[in-house]
């Protein structure tokens, strides 16, 4: 038995790559009456019915690490969360809310600022201090500039990743640039159709020349946070996280208890105030979602 990866399910078909060849594979009877219905993204253990052929069955679903909605895949390692400095201008509590979605599905996450090449250094940098510390990892990159590219590349590698943000900061532009075999349409039409209409896409994993590969489809199309504990949202803020257990009331959220750790890292400009302004606002959001 062989182990692969579904990078493509289409009509019953299962698509199954590991890292040598690309199997089509149908599913064993056994897994659909157990209701287990294999998903892009999932590790499989599969049969080779002919090599020549490149024809299998996939006999059973490795244990899932996570699971994405839309678009629907699963295993997913990585987010690219993919911020222009302008055009369009930056909504960063928008950020902030994309960075709580990939965190809460355990992602490991990426910020990339796209289209350095429109503003002068000296006026963004205030927006990478911000996420450098709160603890991400930031890119910058610009369709002309190579050198970011090949970090993006690199941070690639090896990985399952999904390219997340606003339409048009520049996502096909760059998932174009990392792998010459992908080809997506630019400028804000790639998955509407003439009439403006969402048109239904098969979701796909496309391989990477450096290993790895990425979800063809943007991430987090729905950006509706659905936590119901309020106390969930702390971790899903990596400079809160870290400081776990240092407040007075283990219970804390961080608003106005008295001793509160979080607080006075904000008043130390420890922590920015337009993400502890985020955490307050989704704090909120997650109670008034409770309320209905
Ligand atoms: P998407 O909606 O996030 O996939 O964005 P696109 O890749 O379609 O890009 C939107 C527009 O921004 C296109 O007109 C691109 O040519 C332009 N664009 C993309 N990257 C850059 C960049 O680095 N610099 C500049 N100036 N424009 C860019
Ligand atoms: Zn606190």
């Amino acid at each position: 038995m062989k182990e692969g990866r579904i990078i493509k399910g289409i009509g019953g078909f299962y698509y199954v790559d590991d890292s040598i060849n690309i199997y089509e594979c149908k599913a064993r009877g056994i897994l659909r009456k157990n209701n287990e219905t294999p998903m892009v993204g999932d590790k499989v253990h599969f049969s080779i019915l002919n090599q020549e052929e490149k024809l299998g069955m996939v006999e059973e679903i490795l244990q899932r690490k996570n699971e994405l909605i839309r678009p629907p895949v699963v295993n997913v390692d990585q987010a690219v969360v993919v911020f222009a400095i302008t055009q369009p201008e930056p909504n960063l509590s928008l950020l902030n809310r994309f960075l709580v979605l990939a965190e809460g599905q355990m992602l490991d996450i990426i910020i990339c600022f796209n289209k350095i090449d429109l503003q002068q250094q000296k006026d963004y940098m205030w927006m990478v201090d911000i996420y450098e510390k709160a603890g991400y990892k930031v890119l910058l990159a610009t369709k002309e500039n190579s050198d970011g590219i090949e970090k993006l590349k690199r941070a690639l590698c090896g990985k399952v990743s999904v390219f997340a943000g606003p339409s048009g900061v520049g996502k096909s532009t760059l998932l174009n640039q990392v792998q010459s075999n992908i080809h997506l349409q630019t400028g804000g039409l790639s998955t509407k159709n003439e009439r403006g209409k969402h048109t239904t896409r098969h979701v796909e994993l496309i391989p990477l020349n450096q290993r790895g590969w990425v979800v063809d489809t943007p991430g987090f199309s729905s950006l509706k946070i659905d936590f119901t504990e309020e106390a969930e949202l702390q971790y899903c803020f990596p400079e809160l996280r870290s400081l776990a257990g240092n407040c007075r009331f283990s219970s804390c959220l961080h608003e106005n208890e008295p001793s509160c750790s979080v607080k006075k890292a904000v008043e130390d400009n420890l922590i920015a105030k337009e993400r502890y302004e985020s955490y307050l606002q989704l704090l909120e959001e997650i109670r008034s979602n409770r309320r209905y």
